[in-house]
């Protein structure tokens, strides 16, 4: 009966080591200063033109607390 807890528990997944993060962060652009109100998948995105401010690189969660929504030129449907 033992040996089949043991033997359970043994056969489980090897978990990643914390090392290498499974889960990464997925980083967008903002355009700060202004009126943006969008966050870009490049900084090479035409939306990013007229920028008045800095682009920064950002973490999509952050930029969706800020409010920011997906730029139309960058998530565009195809
Ligand atoms: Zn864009």
């Amino acid at each position: 009966m033992l040996y089949c807890l043991v033997s359970f528990f043994y056969m489980q997944p090897v978990v990643a080591p914390k090392t290498f993060p499974t889960v990464s962060e997925t980083y967008v652009y903002i355009c700060t200063g202004g009126s943006s109100k969008r966050y870009h998948k490049t900084d090479r995105c035409k939306g990013l033109d007229n920028c008045k401010g800095t682009i920064k690189k950002v973490t999509l969660a952050y930029a969706e607390d800020k409010g920011r929504t997906p730029c139309k030129i960058c998530y565009k449907k195809r």
